[in-house]
């Protein structure tokens, strides 16, 4: 791993110098909210929120795809989508959310390779900016990870007062630091010390643990157990915790019709929905708000450790933070941790 910096001074133009050759995500404000777009200037960036409403992985995993078009009749056509390799960069990834693209690399890249995620991964450069004040409610940290991790990224920016620290993680963040090397410089140990300092002030500011040890065989236990019920009880089915999950990956199908064309499209789905599970023949294996809500947290916290070897949450906080009825996975999993059985 190479250690550079680059002063404060000299980021407007980096990014200004990125965006002529590069699709350039980077966080905005939107409405009162943080959220990734593509920038064309420094000064649409956004850094001044700890972490966007909705998570990075919408950019390379689109809330609604066109996979291919249909022209009907006796000559009728399928035209698949062309898939353009566009050279994106995705600037101030939050180290949780970073993650999720480890999540969802199994479901898109694993037994059955999805060409447009695969094309997207392939072509952006994940650059992460540590999280110096983490919110009331992360807790990245009970999964062994920390709040200033390169593990999952590219490159990790973090803020060291009047220069960024800038950690070259992977050979394709190698590559990107070449193209624009001009504006880094090696740092100091004093500045690798100062990144340390900032990531050990954020490790012990999240005062949250969600207890995971042995979690996946206690819930083994309680499939049956009223705890679900509880919750379903407050649950309204909104949808909202898994839409802004980092992890969440779930997409239906939908053909959509004009008399001259059609398209199939895959759009977003949320397993909190009834219809998620109907069967054409009406029959519906979840019929129950109380089948959803526990499903939801066995898929994150027992079937998918269990596939893909990693617990399907980042401690991101998003479902903590907008679930309209205050439902907190923290509370609720480790009421399960605990349980005496
Ligand atoms: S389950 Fe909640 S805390 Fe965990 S990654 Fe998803 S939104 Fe974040
Ligand atoms: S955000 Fe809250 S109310 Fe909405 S589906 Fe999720 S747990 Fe239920």
């Amino acid at each position: 791993m190479e250690s550079l910096v680059i002063s404060k001074e000299n980021f407007p133009e980096i990014i200004n110098t990125i965006v002529k050759s590069y699709r350039l995500f980077a966080p905005t404000e939107e409405n009162g909210f943080s959220g990734f777009k593509i920038i064309k200037d420094y000064s649409e960036m956004d850094l001044s929120y700890l972490n966007s409403r909705m998570p990075p992985k919408a950019i390379l995993f689109n809330q609604t795809e066109t996979l291919f078009l249909m022209e009907p009749g006796a000559k009728g056509t399928i035209k698949t989508k062309e898939i353009k390799n566009e050279k994106t960069a995705i600037f101030a990834i939050r180290p949780c959310d970073a993650k999720g693209f480890r999540i969802l690399d199994p479901v898109f890249l694993g037994n059955y390779v999805d060409p447009i995620y695969k094309a997207n991964r392939d072509n952006s450069v994940l650059i992460g900016l540590s999280c110096n004040q983490p919110d009331t409610s992360c807790f990245c940290t009970s999964f062994g990870d920390s709040p200033a991790s390169g593990k999952y990224v590219d490159i990790l920016f973090t803020d060291i007062e009047e220069n960024y620290l800038v950690e070259v993680m992977t050979e394709k963040g190698k590559d990107f630091v070449n193209d624009f090397s001009r504006f880094f410089t090696p740092a100091s140990p004093k500045e690798i010390e100062a990144k340390n300092a900032k990531e050990k002030e954020a490790i012990k500011s999240i005062k949250r643990n969600l207890k995971v040890e042995g979690i996946e065989e206690k819930m083994d236990k309680m499939f049956n157990h009223p705890i679900w019920e509880e919750y379903a009880k407050k649950c309204i089915g909104c949808g909202t915790c898994t839409y802004l999950c980092p992890t969440c990956h779930c997409f239906d199908m939908q053909d959509e019709s004009t008399l001259e064309k059609g398209a199939r499209v895959r759009v977003w789905d949320a397993c909190m929905f009834p219809e998620y599970t109907m069967h054409t023949s009406g029959h519906n294996p979840r019929p129950a708000r109380m089948h959803r809500v526990r499903n939801r947290f066995y898929h994150k916290y027992s079937y998918f450790p269990k596939n893909s070897d990693v617990i399907a949450c980042t401690g991101c906080g998003r479902c903590i933070r907008y679930c309209p009825v205050n439902i907190d996975i923290i509370e609720l999993m480790n009421r399960v941790s605990e349980m005496e059985l």
